[in-house]
């Protein structure tokens, strides 16, 4: 059943919107298509929150929507969308539109994918395949929107909202269950944790950010899904790991998901970095304080770089190895290097397309001796690092759980703020 929702029940606020979202909405109708924002966008205006990114859903096939706008591309493989760009450079943003979907269960599936009589059209489209284990690998067969809405994860993420009529539209209580701050899958939900295991971690990531409780049936079927989460390419598990950790609620994302049995293995990283640390270790106060300090960030609304959190998760490897390879005779800038390495290795695995991070972490490691050395040339040309600020804000966490000096994060502080002839007498002092 379809619900909709005025705007004197739903009391969206009005300035919590995107007007470049809405221009796209509004050009979409204009050429006669249907279009909405929808999905968390719609969720987070219902709490009252200033969504981080808006997406729009529409009849419109993707090179419809490409003809509408002067800068759109056609992206994706497994879901093609459509990315239609405003602005350039660091304030660019994109707005991502897509195709209403059909939602076919595992059967349905199974029938277009192996179908001869199927479509060319559905063909081209890719359809939408299932694995054995009722994986949905793509799902590019479009459909109305009650079939879009379906095929959602959980009821809130799957409203629909017109902002030129103000109505919010809803065909799964996905309004009611905002009210009662509940997350509830669509469906049976063995049978979509099934179809896609990610939604393990989204509702748990939903659960910490919101913090909303998770409907019985849904926490129930969580457990015997959690094997599969074995099948999901890790580059994808990658990702999620990195929006868990931007969540704002990273601390309370990581005890959920120790709460909910899913400690070890899900996220490798994270194994190495928080739960193998004894409780109360030096490693394990290290974390939780980056944890925390990347929360305060995000809840004043700073911006967190995945390569930061990534670089304190895997610092005391990163030490370790360090440690050992110096042991063994080693100078130490080359062996820092063969220890960072051999992390990157053996806890991220396949990093291609992401050298910039790696990069990124990689700097901020290799910084960190430098900061111990505080000679004029070295404490010069450290400052003038483009990574200096990431390379300090690490040194600092280092500062604040002891594991250096208080003094050396001070002086470091000091003599990137002060003038000339402060840093001579800095320099001088330590002389
Ligand atoms: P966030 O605030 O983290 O971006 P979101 O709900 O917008 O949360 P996205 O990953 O951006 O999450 O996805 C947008 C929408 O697409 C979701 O609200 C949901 O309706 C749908 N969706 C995303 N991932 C899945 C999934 N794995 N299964 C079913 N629906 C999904
Ligand atoms: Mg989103």
């Amino acid at each position: 059943k379809r619900l909709e929702i005025p705007a004197a029940e739903h009391g969206i606020d009005a300035s919590l919107l995107d007007e470049r979202a809405v221009r796209v909405v509004t050009t979409l109708q204009d050429a006669g298509f249907e279009a909405y924002i929808v999905g968390g966008a719609v969720r987070d205006l219902l709490v009252g929150r200033r969504p981080k990114d808006f997406d729009v859903a529409t009849n419109a096939t993707p090179e419809q929507v490409k003809g509408l706008f002067r800068r759109a591309f056609i992206i994706g493989r497994r879901f093609r969308i459509v990315h239609v760009i405003h602005g350039r450079g660091r304030d660019h943003e994109v707005i991502e539109v897509s195709t209403f979907r059909a939602y076919m269960d595992a059967s349905a599936a199974e029938q277009v994918a192996g179908n001869e009589k199927t479509s060319k059209k559905e063909i081209e489209n890719k359809s939408h395949v299932v694995d054995a284990d009722g994986r949905v690998l793509r799902d590019n067969v479009w459909g109305p929107q009650i079939e879009d809405a379906a095929r959602r994860d959980f009821t809130i993420n799957a409203m629909y909202y017109d902002p030129r009529r103000q109505l919010v539209v809803d065909y799964h209580h996905g309004f009611k269950d905002v009210r009662a701050q509940t997350l509830r899958m669509i469906g049976d939900p063995a049978t979509r944790y099934r179809e896609d295991p990610v939604r393990i971690l989204r509702v748990v990531r939903f659960a910490a950010k919101l913090g909303f409780k998770i409907e019985p049936k849904t926490h129930k079927a969580i457990a015997a899904a959690i094997p599969l989460l074995a099948n999901v390419p890790a580059s994808r598990m990658f990702d999620e790991m990195i929006k868990l950790l931007q969540t704002g609620h990273a601390l309370a994302s990581l005890e959920q998901i120790q709460a909910q049995g899913l400690g070890r293995g899900v996220f490798p990283i994270l194994d190495a970095a928080l739960l193998n640390a004894p409780s109360g270790s030096a490693r394990q106060k290290f974390i939780k304080l980056a944890l925390a300090d990347t929360d305060r960030r995000v809840g004043e609304g700073k911006a967190v770089a995945p390569s930061f959190m990534l670089a304190c998760m895997l610092w005391h490897d990163v030490q370790a190895g360090w440690a050992e390879r110096r042991a063994a005779g080693e100078h130490p800038s080359p062996a820092l290097q063969q220890a960072i390495d051999a992390v990157f290795d053996a806890r991220i695995g396949d990093i291609s397309g992401r050298g910039k991070l790696a990069a990124d972490m990689r700097d901020i490691w290799m910084m960190q001796p430098r900061f111990e050395r505080r000679t004029p040339n070295g404490a010069f040309g450290l400052v003038e690092q483009p990574r200096f600020r990431a390379g300090f804000d690490f040194l600092r966490l280092r500062a604040d759980v002891g594991e250096i000096p208080a003094e050396l994060a001070e002086w470091w502080e000091d003599f990137s703020l002060g003038s000339p002839e402060d840093r001579e007498a800095l320099l001088e002092a330590v002389r």
